[in-house]
């Protein structure tokens, strides 16, 4: 790959190599390594402030919101570099999600208030899409909003809300216009996490953590001045936010960490007669999901370099989303599988960064349950991998 760089490339690579060595701290790389779903907030924060810091938070956005006018490889290569250096990752809620909908849609106030906030790390956001009787068939939300004066009263329920107990702020979908086709009645408004009348309430995952919520809205008074471009279009800017967050899941650094990590492991551990790697049933399939990821890498660039060109991610990042997912899901049990029975005594409080006692087994086996387990759902959040296969049906082969 080194070979297609040009020595203006190198010369980046060498600046973003220096950048991560000299502005990430070693603790944090190994939590990262060792646990990636449980990097603490301020870590997270204090990292994505020094990227901002370094004008380098929003690769993908126009150069006059705050972009940074790389060329496709010069993003390529800073993503190589992320994974390489196991960098934490980031709330996408705002700087890949709403951010690009705000610039897209918003008007001028929007995105005097907002951008900058994204932009800094100053204020975190999540997302109110799903319902718990509107997931895949997302425009059945129900959630009322309400005109009275020049306030929306807002009432109703959101479930699966990651992070919303972190947040500041929601982009919601809320029903408008109940009276029409189901899609021609939605807006899209962003909330204050702090209005009254809103509360959070936890929901513990199947690895012992607390990612999700359920948001409840009881007479939750927003401003009109917070709705994103016109009343009842909401679906078409929720569409357009969901090729943005179905990019970002492709993951294709993150599982190049994660195959790294499969292939020390296998070099450790043991199966008859000799290392795991040099099974040879084990080692054609790793060589196999290794093999998707380079189609996916390409694929990525594809579109990464489609963007750059001013186009938008439409129905094609499903494909993104689909492979991205399964490569993932395998390369974690594959990890688990690396493990053997050392995989299976897994403690939730062992994969917290603050976890203070022994690992049961090598210590290169912490959190690998946990991220099996919570990544289970990557093929069902983001839109599940089904109804991603009926919108490449629909939208790119025309069936
Ligand atoms: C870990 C996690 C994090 C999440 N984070 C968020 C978040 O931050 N914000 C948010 O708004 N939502 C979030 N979600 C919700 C997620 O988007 C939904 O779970 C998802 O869209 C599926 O909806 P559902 O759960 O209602 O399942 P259903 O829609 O009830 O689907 C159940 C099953 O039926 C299949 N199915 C449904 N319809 C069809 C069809 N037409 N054709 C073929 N198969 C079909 C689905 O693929 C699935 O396997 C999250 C979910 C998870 C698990």
């Amino acid at each position: 790959m080194d070979m297609m760089y040009s020595e203006a490339d190198l010369a980046f690579q060498d600046e973003v190599r220096r950048f991560f060595k000299e502005n990430l701290p070693k603790t944090v790389r190994e939590i990262v390594r060792k646990t990636p779903s449980y990097v603490s907030k301020g870590d997270m924060v204090a990292w994505h402030k020094a990227l901002y810091e370094k004008g380098w938070i929003a690769p993908a956005w126009p150069v006059e919101y705050g972009g940074t006018g790389w060329t496709s490889t010069q993003k390529h290569i800073f993503s190589e570099e992320y994974g390489a250096y196991d960098a934490p990752r980031l709330s996408a809620f705002g700087i890949t999600m709403v951010g690009p909908v705000i610039y897209t849609f918003g008007n001028q106030a929007q995105k005097d208030q907002y951008l900058p906030k994204i932009l800094n790390g100053e204020e975190l956001w999540c997302q109110g899409y799903s319902e718990p009787g509107a997931g895949s068939d997302l425009a059945s939300l129900q959630t009322r909003a309400v005109l009275d004066g020049d306030e929306y009263v807002v009432n109703g329920q959101k479930i699966w809300t990651s992070q919303a107990h972190k947040a500041d702020r929601i982009f919601c979908l809320v029903r408008t216009d109940p009276d029409v086709k189901k899609q021609e009645g939605i807006s899209f408004l962003l909330i204050d996490m702090k209005t009254k009348g809103l509360t959070v309430k936890p929901i513990i995952s199947i690895d012992g953590g607390h990612y999700l919520n359920e948001v409840f809205f009881d007479d939750v008074r927003v401003p009109v001045a917070n709705r994103i471009g016109e009343e009842n279009k909401g679906w078409t800017y929720a569409k357009f936010l969901l090729g943005h967050e179905r990019t970002g899941i492709a993951g294709v650094s993150k599982s190049k960490q994660k195959v790294k990590k499969l292939k020390e492991i296998a070099a450790i551990e043991r199966s008859e007669g000799g290392a795991m790697i040099d099974d040879y049933a084990f080692k054609s399939r790793i060589s196999k999901v290794e093999v998707s990821l380079s189609a996916l890498e390409i694929t990525n660039l594809r579109m990464m370099a489609s963007l750059a060109g001013g186009g938008n991610p439409g129905p094609e990042s499903s494909t993104l989303k689909i492979s991205g997912t399964q490569i993932e899901q395998e390369l974690n049990e594959l990890l688990i599988e690396a493990m053997g029975y050392y995989a299976l005594p897994y403690g939730a409080s062992q994969v917290r960064p603050d976890a203070n006692e022994p690992p049961v087994g090598a210590e290169h086996g912490v959190g690998l349950m946990s991220e099996r387990l919570l990544r289970r759902a990557a093929s069902i959040y983001g839109g599940s991998n089904e109804i991603q296969r009926n919108v490449i049906a629909k939208g790119v082969l025309g069936l």
